[in-house]
C-alpha cells in the first residue's frame, strides 16, 4: 500500500519506520529538520560545539517502557540527567530549589518564615492525600485539580510556590489553567512519575549527543522517503483514495494517510473532516510558547544555590504562560563555559547579545473534553482510509507519542520488533524542498 505520514516528530517517524517494513510510505514535514519537538541545535562556545534538545530532552526508565525499548532496538546510547527544580517569585522575593537542603534553604531566611515551613508541611499533605486519591480511583468522577485540592485544606503558599509551577512547567502550560486541569490525568501523572515520593523516583536520562541521534537512526533506513520543507496545505479522502496536496508540489494520490501533526493542524488539514472527526480534534486546544536559546543567567534565581535544571519564575502579575528556564548543560552533562539555557515565555528581556536562536512551540491544553475525546480514539482513527497519531492522546510526552504511533502500527499488524526488521524499500538521502 501507499501511505502518507505527515510529520517526522516521534510519532510520525515511528509510524512510518514501522510501516514501511511492509509498505510504500512517504513522509511530508514542514520543518527543514525531521524530528519535530526532537530537536537538537549546536551551539559554539569558546571553540567547542555543544548539541543541545531545544524540545524533547528527558525520559526515564519506569515510564517510558516503549520509548527506552525503541532506543535499544536503535542502539542509542543515554547518559543519567540532574532534574532539579527551582521556583523564584518576583512577588515575594522567595526563591528555593527543590534538590538539597542547602537548595531549599538557598534563602537562608526560609528557615526562620513559618509560611515556608507550612508549605513543605502541605507538600507531605498533598503527596500523602494525592497518593490515596489516585489508589482508591476517587478522582474518577471527573473533578479538577482545583476542586481536589479544597478537599486537601493545602495553603496559597502550596498551590502558587509549589503545585502550579511544577505543572506549568511540565505541560508548559499557563498557569492560571492548572486548577481547571482533570485531576485524574494530573495527579495519575504525578503518582506514575513518582512525583509525589521523597524516595524511588525515576532515575531522568538524556540521550547522548542530543535527539537527534535517535531520529537519524530512526528514519535511516527510509531517506528517500522523508521529504523536508514540505508542508502539506489540504488532504483530501475518497472511497478509493487518499489525495495530499503539499503547499510548493502537485497532488498525491495515497491509499492510506497517517496524521502525525498536532491536532488542531489535523483538523486544518482536513477539509472534508467527518463530524466525529471535528469534534474530537477540536477537544485538544493548544497553547504557543515562545522559547529562547541564550547564555544570559539573570534568567536563573538571584542566588546561585537555588540554580537548577528546571527555574520556575512566578513574575509579576497574572500570567497567560508558564515562564520556565532550563538549565541544558546541566540536563545533557555538557561542560560549558556558561550555562546554556533555554527559556519558555521569558518573564523579562534576556540580554540581546546573550540570544542564540529562538523557536515557537506549541503544546496541548488539556481539559476534561481533551480526555473524554482520547477515548474516542477507534471512533476515527484506522476509519476512511485515516490514522491518528501524536502524543496528545495521551499526557503529552515522548512515550505517549510512541504509543499513539504503535496503535497506528497495530491497526497494520505491525510491532515495536519491526524496527529491527530490513526495511530499506529505495535507499537515497532525506529531500529538502527548495523554498
Ligand atoms: C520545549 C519542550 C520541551 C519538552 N520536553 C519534553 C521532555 O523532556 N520529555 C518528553 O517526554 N516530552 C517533552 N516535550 C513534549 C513533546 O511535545 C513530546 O514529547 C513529543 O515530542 C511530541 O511529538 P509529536 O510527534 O506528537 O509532535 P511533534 O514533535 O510536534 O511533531 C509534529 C510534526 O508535524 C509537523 N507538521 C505540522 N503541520 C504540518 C503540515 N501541514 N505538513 C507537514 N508537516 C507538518 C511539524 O513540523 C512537526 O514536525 C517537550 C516539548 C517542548 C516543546
Amino acid at each position: 500500500m501507499r501511505i502518507a505520514i505527515i510529520g517526522s516528530g516521534v510519532s510520525g517517524s515511528l509510524a512510518a519506520r514501522l510501516l514501511s517494513t511492509q509498505h510504500q510510505v512517504a513522509v511530508f514535514e514542514a520543518n527543514a529538520w525531521p524530528g519535530g519537538h526532537a530537536n537538537t541545535v549546536d551551539v559554539d562556545l569558546a571553540g567547542e560545539t555543544f548539541p543541545v534538545d531545544t524540545g524533547f530532552m528527558v525520559y526515564n526508565e519506569r515510564t517510558y517502557p516503549n520509548f527506552c525499548r525503541l532506543l535499544e532496538l536503535l542502539k542509542i546510547p543515554s547518559q543519567p540527567s540532574d532534574m532539579s527544580f527551582s521556583v523564584r517569585c518576583d512577588k515575594t522575593g522567595a526563591e528555593y530549589q527543590g534538590g538539597s537542603l542547602d537548595g531549599l534553604f538557598a534563602q537562608r531566611s526560609n528557615s526562620l518564615r513559618p509560611a515556608f515551613w507550612r508549605m513543605l508541611w502541605d507538600i507531605y499533605r498533598f503527596n500523602q492525600r494525592g497518593t490515596q486519591a489516585v489508589a482508591s480511583g476517587e478522582l474518577k468522577d471527573g473533578r479538577t485539580v482545583g476542586e481536589f485540592l479544597r478537599t486537601c485544606g493545602v495553603g496559597r503558599r502550596f498551590v502558587e510556590l509549589y503545585l502550579v509551577p511544577m505543572a506549568a512547567a511540565i505541560w508548559s502550560s499557563s498557569p492560571m489553567a492548572i486548577l481547571d486541569f482533570p485531576a485524574d490525568f494530573m495527579i495519575g501523572f504525578f503518582a506514575n512519575h513518582g512525583l509525589m515520593q521523597l524516595r524511588d523516583r525515576p532515575q531522568w536520562r538524556t540521550i547522548v549527543g542530543g535527539s537527534r541521534n535517535y531520529v537519524t537512526a530512526l528514519l535511516q533506513p527510509l531517506q528517500n522517503q522523508v521529504r523536508l520543507a514540505t508542508p502539506i496545505a489540504a488532504v483530501a479522502r475518497s472511497e478509493h483514495d487518499v489525495i495530499v496536496t503539499p503547499q510548493n508540489g502537485p497532488p498525491e494520490r495515497f491509499e492510506q494517510v497517517v496524521f502525525a501533526t498536532h491536532a488542531d493542524q489535523t483538523l486544518r488539514l482536513l477539509a472534508d473532516a467527518a463530524p466525529a472527526e471535528r469534534e474530537i480534534l477540536k477537544a485538544f486546544p493548544y497553547q504557543p510558547n515562545a522559547a529562547v536559546l541564550h547564555t544570559d543567567t539573570r534568567q536563573l534565581p538571584s542566588r546561585r544555590r537555588a540554580w537548577a535544571s528546571w527555574n520556575y519564575r512566578v513574575s509579576q502579575g497574572e500570567t497567560r504562560s508558564a515562564a520556565v528556564t532550563y538549565d541544558l548543560s546541566r540536563l545533557q552533562n555538557h561542560d560549558s563555559p556558561t550555562p546554556i539555557l533555554l527559556t519558555l515565555n521569558p518573564a523579562e528581556d534576556i540580554d540581546a547579545a546573550r540570544v542564540l536562536r529562538t523557536f515557537s512551540y506549541h503544546h496541548p491544553a488539556y481539559s476534561r473534553d481533551s480526555i473524554a475525546a482520547q477515548q474516542r480514539f477507534g471512533q476515527i482513527s484506522g476509519q476512511n482510509r485515516t490514522h491518528f497519531c501524536g502524543a496528545y492522546w495521551g499526557y503529552g510526552f515522548h512515550e505517549d507519542g510512541v504509543n499513539s504511533a504503535l496503535a497506528v502500527a497495530q491497526h497494520f499488524g505491525i510491532d515495536l520488533d519491526a524496527c529491527t526488521a530490513a526495511s530499506m524499500k529505495e535507499p537515497s538521502r532525506i529531500v529538502v524542498a527548495s523554498p
